[in-house]
């Protein structure tokens, strides 16, 4: 089962519906100030959804600091878009939006791009359990990357061309998974054993866990901060729970998602399409409320607010995970 757009469109097909929605999801029964988070509010009379906060002045609107800040969009196309992307299994490209909808390319375009945002999720829990750290490499020709310390054995590159032309460089990604658990990802410059035990103390416990990678190098490092098993390639893929099949499913899906549903992505908007690929999986088993759940993770000002202020990608990722 998936997200009900048909059900979407009908029961918020007013702008007005749409932002009473919105209104209940951000702030329940008590509009606060986005900037003094006061609560002595008046509604302007004259513009509905418009409030005036008699603390600190401010004039500002359910959008106010949230993905929709300044959009023109009507609601239920926005509403729609979000049931499209949800629904779509590998990815909704805005071309699709564009036809599916009615807008503009770029209206498209733009609009995606904050769903996108919007599914940046802050985890309040850490992952635990067996755990796989494995990285990935998008874009570029395929060529040897590195080597596995013990054996030699290489890891091939993808051969997703990314960007035509410019940024021929590829691009290394580092994820970390739970089994059964959630995905993160993170782009990284250098696949160091400093950025890559930062990154895996910030996702992960080391109580009762226990991290699987493969022999790569940097990862040795890791045996210091947690119950630590390596798998041994030239031997066999995996042998009993020593394998990093997980987060090489999710990498294969991110990867096909890219090539059937993109066909050009630049490095500045990666982190984008990974945090997409990252709710997708977070959420595989559909339990109804992800439409909600969304709305909701995209309505907390605090954050969004500083994504709509970043300059690149990687700063919303930073903004969200302090890293
Ligand atoms: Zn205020």
């Amino acid at each position: 089962m998936a997200t009900n757009i048909l059900k979407i469109t009908k029961e918020y097909d007013t702008q007005a519906k749409c932002l009473l929605y919105l209104k209940s999801l951000r702030w329940g029964k008590t509009v606060k100030c986005p900037n003094c988070e006061r609560d002595k509010i008046r509604e302007i009379k004259s513009q509905p959804y418009q409030y005036f906060c008699k603390s600190c002045k401010m004039q500002f609107s359910v959008f106010t600091g949230t993905i929709f800040e300044g959009t023109r969009l009507p609601l239920p196309k926005w509403f729609a878009t979000i049931g499209l992307m949800l629904n779509a299994k590998s990815g909704m490209a805005a071309k699709e939006v564009e036809r599916n909808l009615g807008v503009s390319y770029k209206t498209a375009y733009y609009t995606c791009m904050r769903v996108r945002i919007g599914m940046l999720m802050e985890h309040s829990s850490k992952l635990v359990g067996i755990i796989e750290m494995d990285e990935s490499y998008f874009g570029g020709k395929a060529r040897k990357h590195r080597k596995i310390a013990d054996n030699e054995q290489s890891i091939g590159a993808d051969e997703i061309s990314l960007k035509r032309g410019r940024g021929t460089n590829k691009i290394s990604v580092a994820g970390v998974v739970q089994r059964k658990g959630n995905v993160h990802t993170q782009v990284m410059e250098k696949l160091t054993k400093r950025n890559l035990l930062a990154m895996l103390k910030h996702y992960a416990s080391s109580d009762n866990s226990i991290l699987v990678t493969d022999g790569f190098k940097s990862y040795k490092a890791m045996d210091d901060y947690i119950d630590h098993l390596v798998i041994n390639h030239s031997k066999s893929m995996s042998k009993g729970i020593t394998h990093v099949n997980t987060i090489e499913g999710f990498w294969g899906a991110v990867k096909n998602g890219i090539k059937g549903s993109y066909r050009a992505i630049s490095k500045k908007y990666l982190p984008f399409y990974l945090v997409e690929f990252e709710w997708k999986y977070d959420h595989k088993t559909y339990k109804g409320n992800e439409f909600e759940k969304l709305l909701k993770n995209a309505l907390q000002h605090e954050k969004d607010l500083a994504y709509l202020k970043a300059k690149s990608t990687e700063q919303v990722k930073k903004i969200a995970y302090g890293k």
